[in-house]
């Protein structure tokens, strides 16, 4: 039995169905669909019980941002399906999204529906389950990694830091169907607050002027994480004054989270050499270059 251990063969970790059966968790029965969250993109931020559902998957219908070091650890004889979406124009409509999962559940199948961080954080997957119980789809539902939470640990940010930040709001960036970006502007101008912005990154200038003209100080500290916990990641920092110059600067594109707030320079104001650690080494010699 190996159900938890980290990896001996090829797999992170290895299912053993019997053991699983005897407890009845985790277990994907024909018919069902596991509405799986796989985080930001590193395969060790995969939940166990994800890991359980990805073992036993005989179908995936996965999006844009699930990794490819994540599609690797599905079964050989998984068929694949992918329904990701880029920006504006989408592959699959959201509708259509609904209908497969139902129609190859309703085909006996083991459904896998693997979504980029956690599926009920802007991941539509509160939808998907809504459609599915409507028809009938029972789903097994499991959180992954949302991006604020892991790109910003691997970026070395604390989210909240005592004396800092008491508080942390997530909030889409994305435009609204009207072509607006109505938001609640003055709630995210507190200075003791950390706000990250998920699909900000082409309504950039408009959020960086919003929140100064609500009141935020135009030299709070701001990053922008790409690919974060993935082995490009990137960490941009500025201000809220110079985000937008930096996105065209470094011609950076999606998928990137905007994090704005004091605790951006907190424990680095470095890109860290590898994501998800923080060396001493590099500690000393900021603290050496501040002095000097
Ligand atoms: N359900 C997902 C979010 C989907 S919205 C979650 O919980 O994380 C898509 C947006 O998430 C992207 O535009 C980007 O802002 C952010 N995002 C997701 N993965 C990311 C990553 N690895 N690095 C940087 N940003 C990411």
């Amino acid at each position: 039995m190996n159900t938890s251990s980290l990896n001996q063969s090829n797999s992170l970790i290895s299912v053993d169905n019997g053991k699983i059966s005897a407890r009845g968790k985790s277990v994907l029965k024909q018919g069902e669909v596991a509405l799986v969250g796989s985080g930001p993109g590193d395969a060790e931020l995969l939940t166990i019980r994800a890991m359980r559902f990805i073992e036993q998957a005989e179908i995936a219908i996965y999006d844009r941002l699930v990794s490819d070091e994540i599609l690797a650890l599905l079964p050989d004889n998984c068929e694949r399906f992918y329904v990701g979406k880029e920006q504006a124009k989408h592959c699959v409509p959201q509708d259509r999204i609904n209908e497969i999962l139902v129609v190859e559940a309703r085909l006996g199948k083991r459904v896998l529906r693997l979504k980029g961080g956690d599926p009920f954080i802007f991941g539509r997957g509160g939808e998907e389950a809504e459609y599915m119980l409507q028809n009938g789809v029972s789903c097994h539902i499991c959180p992954g990694i949302t991006a604020a939470s892991g790109c910003t640990t691997y970026a070395g940010i604390p989210l909240t830091h005592r004396g800092v930040a008491q508080g942390c709001t997530f909030i889409t960036g994305h435009i609204q169907n009207n072509g607006q970006l109505n938001l609640p502007w003055q709630s995210l101008c507190s200075p003791s607050q950390t706000v990250v912005f998920y699909m900000g990154i082409n309504t950039l200038a408009k959020i960086a002027e919003k929140l100064v003209e609500h009141g935020r100080d135009i030299n709070t500290p701001a990053a922008l994480i790409r690919k974060g916990t993935q082995p490009e990641q990137k960490t941009y920092r500025g201000t809220i004054g110079n985000l937008a110059e930096l996105v065209e600067k470094h011609n950076i594109t999606p998928p990137t989270l905007i994090v704005i707030g004091d605790v951006v320079n907190q424990l680095t104001e470095q890109q860290l050499k590898t994501p998800g650690f923080l060396d001493a080494k590099d500690y000393v010699q900021q603290a050496v270059e501040k002095i000097a």
